[in-house]
């Protein structure tokens, strides 16, 4: 008999985006001359960039021709990449990366929930709260967790509240942790941190032989000066810090599929006989391994969001979805709801009225403004009370959704 492995059946079951379309189609076939305007969903709208496309074809074309196909490529992935964000990521903050620290993937997801194979079991892993859930997910189903409590936090997973009484910045573990998943700007509360805020986490990764999994799937969204960028502005974060990046937000590669994380060479941890082991070697071997790296055309697309003419595009693409992030944080504003986010994210995050619980949020705004938003609680116990709305929208839209909350009285 086939055994499963049990972790699977400790996880919850994924409910949240089923629930918000169950309700939300329910609404439509009852009500279908209302039309109904989706805010929840963390996907871009706008296709890929002139500059992109080209790229994309052209390296299309050389696949059909013999002298120029390509096979496999390394998994760790074309050098021109490699070459092309190390100096427009890196080195325009004065960071210097080598070639072999940057792996690039098929994705974010992929690569923020596959790097918990390369450490033990008994490490204890902290998440802020809410979070992305794929950090908590990966997880429970790796053996890291115990069982989901009636507070909806798992066992042995430390949570880090982010929530409106401590600006949506997380505390220092109270306890030692040993690996830090630390997303900013923030999905869902679309919130920062400082440098100096984020210092204070590199140091404590120092003191404490921890590790920060660092994820910035969101930096091209950042406005404001002292954001960080990259983690490694923060001094002495090679040491202690792996970053993951992708193409989805920034150049609208969600249905292109394309990322990257690097493993500064810095990094060392231990074995159980207390030799150091280079972790950038371990998740080489853990990609040549189980990873055959992505797509040649897939590649010249991305390579081609750093040239000039792809910066200028994909730039106006993040501020179209700004200035529909700038709409809804003042019209909410402005009808007295206090919303966080949408500075330096496509993310708003709103406080619910009057206390009310997420769902019964969701379920006013669509049936009162015939808006889907997601509710906070999907994303973690501190989300109770918050509601996400995305700016990735047309401007239109977003205009005619905020005139219509506007009308609300709450
Ligand atoms: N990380 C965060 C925080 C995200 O919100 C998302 C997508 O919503 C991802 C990673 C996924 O990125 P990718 O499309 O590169 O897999």
């Amino acid at each position: 008999m086939v055994k499963i492995n049990e972790n699977y059946l400790l996880l919850e079951n994924s409910y949240l985006f089923v629930e918000v379309n169950r309700r939300a189609t329910k609404y439509m076939e009852e009500n279908p001359d209302k039309n109904v305007i989706k805010m929840g969903i963390g996907d871009v709208t706008k296709p890929l960039v002139p500059s992109v496309i080209n790229a994309f074809k052209d390296a299309v074309d050389e696949m059909a021709d013999v002298n120029s196909f390509m096979g496999y490529g390394p998994e760790q992935g074309y050098d021109f990449l490699a070459e092309a964000i190390i100096k427009n990521d890196f080195n325009r903050w004065g960071i210097d990366l080598d070639l072999d620290e940057v792996f690039i993937s098929d994705g974010a997801k992929c690569d923020a929930g596959n790097i918990q194979e390369i450490f033990a079991l008994d490490n204890i892993i902290a998440v802020t709260d809410p979070v992305y859930p794929v950090y908590v997910d990966t997880n429970v189903m790796a053996g890291r967790s115990g069982m989901i409590k009636d507070d909806g936090m798992y066992e042995n997973i430390v949570y880090l509240p982010c929530r409106e009484e401590n600006n949506f910045v997380p505390e220092l573990p109270s306890e030692k942790v040993d690996l830090i998943y630390l997303c900013f700007p923030n999905n869902p509360t679309g919130t920062t941190l400082t440098k100096d805020q984020l210092a204070k986490f590199v140091e404590y990764a120092k003191e404490n032989d921890a590790l920060i999994l660092f994820d910035a799937a969101y930096e091209a969204f950042i406005t404001e000066d002292n954001v960080p960028h990259t983690i490694y502005e923060i001094e002495g974060a090679k040491e202690v810090a792996i970053e993951f990046r992708s193409f989805s937000k920034t150049a609208g590669f969600t249905g292109t599929r394309c990322a990257y994380t690097v493993v500064p060479k810095e990094i060392k941890i231990k074995d159980s006989e207390d030799n150091e082991q280079s972790v950038n070697l371990l998740w080489n071997r853990r990609q040549t391994t189980k990873f055959n790296g992505v797509s040649y055309p897939v590649q010249k697309a991305a390579e081609a969001v750093y040239t000039e003419e792809g910066q200028k595009e994909i730039i106006e693409n993040i501020d179209y979805y700004l200035e529909n992030a700038r709409i809804i944080r003042e019209s909410l504003s402005e009808i007295g709801l206090n919303v966080y986010g949408g500075v330096n994210s496509p993310y708003i995050w709103v406080k619910t009225p009057n206390d009310m619980e997420s769902w019964d949020f969701f379920d006013l705004l669509l049936e009162e403004a015939n808006i889907v938003g997601t509710p906070g609680s999907g994303f973690g116990p501190s989300g109770e009370g918050y509601l996400r709305l995305t700016a990735f929208n047309t401007l239109e839209n977003t205009k005619e959704a905020m005139g219509r909350i506007s009308k609300l009285s709450f």
